[in-house]
């Protein structure tokens, strides 16, 4: 998707816009100066005076006329002001006021139903799960997929697993590591099929990067949640394997993972993350799901709900199923409403909210080491914070000016954005 961002009045409002170009960017969409090639507008209006208002008024009328194809997005002070009234001009297709912005992107992609599947269940998937920055760099460990999940395209484009030797793989960590990188994300296709084909696996590649880095911190990509080798979580004992773990679920219901062709039942899924919880305090469990896979009936809808409550997922990627030429899913009758799709996806952003939030609350008065990133503006306060995050990756804000450091913090409060404020 691209989208054309534009800003009138304060400094704020030109801060916001780039806090949420960069979080439609990791959301893998793409920002375009050119507005008559933009797929939706973004407009953070002002109403600081008079005239700000009726240009606020004339830019929404004039950038919908310019490109009368896009959706057209509308925040800021003039939209919250005059919420009614914004929404019925002509061409608004959302107004997202000012108590709303933080989730501006998630709204704007969710209720315009831009919200689709990753074009690979993985990969795509490590750029809105961890951004990159000055402390952190992803490695790539292997490529390709041996399965043939029906929804994914991967096979067609990836082809065989192929899997990196540990010691490039060591070179280049100790390489970021000596200009200043603390943390890197492994990642691949299918990670957890690491070293398959030379006779290697997963726990073997961190053990020996364990062994032969001295990296503060190492973290795992997106992973399938099978072919996990027998000893893996012991592995976090190591403080320097973080915590966390994204494992795609994909629906909570095992007659729609059959027709997904995945190769974890629910029972396995529950086994894993119990295992993982037992062995390591406050593991962190996040997951993507697809909603409206075809023929995913109500009933397997409660299904799939319910299991995803029961499990309590740290947090939550949610996509609404779509067509993709090519796959096998593409070729299965019964496709869902887009009405149905867009209101269980609905009924499970609230459903990742409130996990989100009991999880952060577990957290509360804990000490944590976090890993400072450049400091920048606070979108709450419009105070200059330094945010960085915990082993478990929660995102913490606090006064530190420790930038690509670490530093042991008691988790204080959680804001309304679902951060925690850290307390040296
Ligand atoms: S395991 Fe399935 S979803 Fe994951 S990359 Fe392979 S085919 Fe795609």
């Amino acid at each position: 998707m691209l989208i054309y961002l534009k800003a009138l009045g304060c400094r704020l409002n030109e801060a916001e816009l780039e806090t949420w170009a960069q979080s439609f960017q990791k959301q893998g969409h793409q920002i375009s100066p050119q507005l008559n090639q933009a797929n939706i507008i973004i407009i953070n209006s002002c109403a600081v005076t008079q005239e700000a208002a009726r240009k606020s008024r004339q830019l929404i009328r004039r950038l919908h006329h310019q490109n009368p194809t896009a959706k057209l997005v509308v925040s800021g002070c003039y939209a919250t002001l005059n919420e009614s009234e914004v929404a019925q001009l002509i061409g608004v297709d959302l107004v997202v006021s000012n108590q709303d912005k933080s989730q501006l992107v998630e709204k704007t992609l969710s209720e315009l139903d831009f919200q689709t599947m990753p074009v690979m269940s993985t990969e795509a998937g490590e750029h809105s799960l961890f951004t990159r920055g000055r402390q952190r760099a992803f490695i790539k460990v292997q490529d390709g997929c041996r399965y043939r999940c029906t929804f994914c395209i991967v096979t067609v484009a990836r082809g065989e697993e192929i899997s990196r030797p540990i010691t490039a793989i060591i070179d280049e960590i100790n390489h970021l590591h000596q200009q200043g990188i603390n943390e890197v994300i492994l990642t691949g296709v299918h990670l957890g099929g690491y070293g398959t084909e030379i006779n290697l696996d997963l726990s073997t590649l961190i053990r020996h990067i364990l062994q032969q880095t001295t990296i503060p911190r190492i973290r795992l990509g997106s992973l399938e949640p099978w072919d996990l080798p027998t000893d893996f979580f012991s592995l976090f004992e190591n403080p320097r394997l973080m915590p966390h773990l994204h494992l795609p679920l994909q629906s909570g219901c095992d007659s729609v993972l059959k027709r997904m062709a995945r190769r974890c039942k629910t029972q396995e899924f529950a086994a894993i993350v119990e295992k993982a919880r037992q062995q390591i305090a406050d593991f962190n469990i996040t997951t993507d799901i697809i909603v409206g896979f075809p023929g995913e009936t109500e009933d397997e809808w409660q299904q799939s709900f319910d299991f995803i409550k029961k499990i309590g997922f740290g947090d939550l990627h949610i996509f609404s199923y779509s067509h993709r030429a090519g796959t096998k899913a593409a070729t299965l009758s019964d496709p869902i409403r887009k009405q149905v799709k867009k209101q269980r996806s609905k009924q499970l952003h609230e459903l990742a909210l409130s996990m989100k939030q009991k999880f952060i609350e577990t957290q509360l008065n804990k000490e944590s080491l976090v890993l400072w990133e450049t400091p920048q503006e606070d979108l709450e306060t419009g105070k200059r914070l330094s945010f960085g995050y915990t082993p478990n990756y929660l995102r913490v804000a606090g006064e530190s000016h420790l930038e690509n450091s670490l530093s042991l913090v008691t988790l204080a409060t959680r804001t309304k954005n679902y951060i925690l404020t850290g307390e040296a």
